[in-house]
């Protein structure tokens, strides 16, 4: 699904924000630039138990939106109980989340996982990580094979557990990438830790929630892998790579940027 990066530009060399304050402020404005753009607080998109939560992001890895939620849909008809998933038949496990990428891989990676959640806990309920805090929540989740800092941060804040974690999608990455927020090698992983500390430390869940949406939304509907259109982006004076490419700054009228 990931398009060639043959044709795409490359991203800021170093980062670099130009602005006092350093990245954290360049991190600040942006968020602050796109939450104009874009509207915040932007509204939750899920609230699912962290368990389903848990299945739906193992689900949209490299998958749109709309594949993904047919599988989910499709998964929790035929096994209201997630429990029944687990000793499910690998092979129907997969037949039913066909639609999405890699289903031959996703199916018993779904069912490993949940197992080893209810290997851990005894019952296969995730309600108690908001006893944590958030480090100590995405340590627990992540000390499951199959279940890195997209999936740990995506069950914490999309959940209704609603808590203060950052997902970086690869939108968001690529924003964050083409902006300088991040360095060029920084993969999808580490970004995760390197973006939160750019933002503030008190931040509740919402305002984190709307940070990665805004720079999602923007990843796909402004800044596009092959071609940024960079002539509109609400950013432009912020961005180092849309700056080498040599676009005209936009007029300001966020709202007119198409959906
Ligand atoms: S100017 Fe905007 S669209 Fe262009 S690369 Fe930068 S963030 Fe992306």
């Amino acid at each position: 699904m990931t398009p060639s990066s043959a044709t795409a530009p490359s991203p800021a060399p170093a980062p670099s924000s130009g602005i006092p304050g350093g990245l954290a402020a360049k991190a600040l404005a942006i968020h602050r630039r796109l939450c104009g753009v874009y509207g915040c607080p932007i509204p939750y998109f899920h609230d699912l138990d962290p368990v389903s939560e848990l299945v739906s992001s193992l689900l949209s890895h490299r998958t749109r939106n709309a594949e993904s939620g047919r599988a989910f849909k499709a998964l929790r008809a035929r096994f209201p109980d997630w429990s029944a998933l687990i000793d499910a038949p690998t092979p129907e496990v997969e037949a039913l989340i066909a639609g999405v990428t890699w289903p031959e891989l996703k199916a018993p990676r779904i069912q490993a996982v949940l197992r080893a959640v209810r290997e851990r806990r005894g019952v296969l309920d995730l309600d108690m990580l908001a006893g944590l805090d958030v480090s100590a929540a995405r340590a627990w989740l992540e000390a499951i094979p199959g279940i890195g800092p997209k999936t740990s941060a995506a069950v914490l804040s999309f959940s209704r557990l609603r808590m203060p974690a950052l997902p970086v999608d690869s939108h968001h990455h690529r924003v964050a990438q083409r902006t300088g927020l991040i360095g060029p090698k920084v993969d999808v992983g580490p970004a995760h830790a390197v973006l939160r500390a750019q933002l503030p430390a008190d931040w509740d869940a919402q305002s984190l929630y709307d940070n990665h949406e805004v720079l999602m939304l923007h990843g796909q509907r402004c800044c596009h892998h092959r071609a940024p259109a960079c002539g509109r982006c609400a950013i432009l004076d912020l961005c180092p790579t849309g700056q080498a490419r040599g676009a005209a700054p936009a007029r300001r009228e966020p709202e007119a940027l198409p959906a």
